[in-house]
């Protein structure tokens, strides 16, 4: 996969982009990362790139001609997603991030300021997502955690032995527990079926495992979540102990 960002900041990604898994997917040739620089396009000495809102009101709007050419200068002749990062856009979950990840070629765009003029967003923006119902002073953070959600599920990033099928939010379930050695901490002691060496009990105790983490913490999702008679019963017999 191939992602392009442009941001007026470019150094916010180097040291992320550089660490860790991302830098594992860049040297593995599973993605091929680029930053442009909006001010590159101001077309002014003073490499200008925002001005005072029409209408008056506080802050500055990032120029609708500025970033449109920006955007056109790294944007091939096809159907490559152009994303706005956005507290107004749809809102990242597993399943926008699986979509995208798909994707060979995403253009991410940063707005800064009080935002981007929207004769840009209509004319040279085809998507808009946000991090969450909040808002942040510029998209950089929400691009890099757009980043990390999506090339984790590029096949091969995780390497064969990852587990990210049984992570949250990947089958609509929260994950359970996780342990490692001392198989005993300060009286807390492993369950024992996870070293029964039994895979059959361990793979049964895990699912029941995230159901009752799911239905104590995030009952909503059980609503969507693809569930099995078993695991119907066991939520039932959750729902029944905990009215006993
Ligand atoms: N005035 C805008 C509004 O109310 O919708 C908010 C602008 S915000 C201060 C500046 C930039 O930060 C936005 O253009 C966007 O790129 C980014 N941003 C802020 N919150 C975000 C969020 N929740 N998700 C994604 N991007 C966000």
């Amino acid at each position: 996969m191939k992602i392009e960002v442009l941001t007026l900041f470019p150094a916010m990604f180097s040291a992320v982009m550089s660490e860790s898994m991302m830098w594992k997917a860049r040297e593995h040739g599973l993605l091929d990362f680029h930053v442009h620089d909006i001010r590159d396009h101001a077309g002014n000495k003073q490499r200008k790139v925002d001005d005072s809102p029409y209408g008056g009101g506080g802050g500055m709007i990032l120029k609708a001609d500025v970033l449109t050419r920006a955007i056109e200068a790294v944007k091939p002749a096809d159907q490559t997603p152009v994303i706005l990062l956005s507290p107004q856009g749809r809102v990242l979950t597993h399943q926008v991030a699986a979509e995208l990840s798909r994707q060979p070629h995403l253009i991410l765009v940063c707005g800064h300021y009080e935002g981007v003029d929207e004769r840009a967003r209509e004319l040279a923006i085809s998507d808009e997502i946000s991090i969450g119902d909040y808002v942040l002073t510029g998209g950089e953070l929400a691009a890099l955690v757009f980043i990390d959600a999506v090339v984790r599920l590029i096949p091969g990033v995780l390497g064969a032995e990852g587990a990210q099928h049984r992570d949250s939010h990947a089958n609509s379930l929260l994950e359970g527990p996780h342990y490692t050695r001392p198989s005993a901490f300060r009286g807390l002691s492993v369950p024992d079926v996870l070293t029964s060496g039994h895979h059959a009990e361990v793979d049964r105790w895990r699912r029941r495992q995230a159901l009752k983490r799911t239905w104590e913490r995030r009952p909503d999702l059980l609503e969507t979540a693809p569930l099995s008679e078993q695991d119907r019963a066991y939520l039932a017999q959750l729902q029944a102990e905990a009215q006993d």
